[in-house]
């Protein structure tokens, strides 16, 4: 995604534009996901919108592309499989771990916990970087290009997890049973390139 105007200034509130003709002129259709956004002004329908003034970091390259940063972490039990779940929101019912936008006043290790916690109720758990790429890949806030840092973390078999309203079907799973579970992009790329890593 290039957005060409200067980034608006942060406000208290989210400050949402059109994916299409990026104006300030969408509503939200429905009170509960699946949330699609209607525009005004070019009357594009559209699953995504491009949104600001949140925590998440956000960068603009020179040539105006946007950027997010993401953190995600393979979360691995005493069988060495590995806890998945599917979405909810954006992108529907694919294939995750627990992953999401890293935030500008934590580390990106304490965003990667809090995501865990949140996410599926682990906490105190200690993590190992294994990855950081930047990826040609889309989220629910109109931004196509992420740049990621991958952690793995290990916990008991008996270990309760709790999903939160982002996903359904918890589910541990080889490296092998992601690839042949319709994974997010990420998901699919990180577990291709750590095959020898997950075994
Ligand atoms: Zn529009
Ligand atoms: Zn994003």
């Amino acid at each position: 995604m290039k957005f060409t105007q200067p980034l608006p200034t942060v406000t208290d509130h989210v400050r949402r534009f059109c994916i299409s003709c990026q104006t300030e002129t969408v509503t939200m259709i429905g009170s509960t996901p699946p949330y699609t956004w209607s525009c005004s002004r070019c009357n594009t329908v559209c699953d995504r919108v491009l949104s600001f003034g949140m925590n998440t970091i956000l960068s603009k390259s020179s040539d105006d592309t946007l950027w997010h940063e993401s953190v995600a972490v393979f979360v691995f039990n005493d069988d060495r499989k590995i806890l998945c779940f599917e979405r909810t929101e954006y992108p529907i019912g694919k294939l995750t771990i627990p992953a999401g936008h890293a935030e500008n006043d934590k580390s990106l290790e304490a965003s990667a916990l809090m995501e865990l916690e949140e996410e599926v109720g682990i906490a105190d758990v200690a993590l190992s970087l294994i990855d950081s790429e930047p990826l040609h890949e889309s989220c629910g806030w109109g931004i196509d290009d992420h740049l990621w840092h991958v952690y793995r973390t290990s916990v008991p078999s008996s270990t309760t997890v709790v999903l939160n309203d982002e996903g359904v079907n918890p589910m541990w799973l080889t490296a092998e049973e992601i690839l042949l579970r319709n994974p997010v992009f990420g998901l699919e790329h990180f577990t291709r390139k750590h095959l020898d890593l997950f075994h």
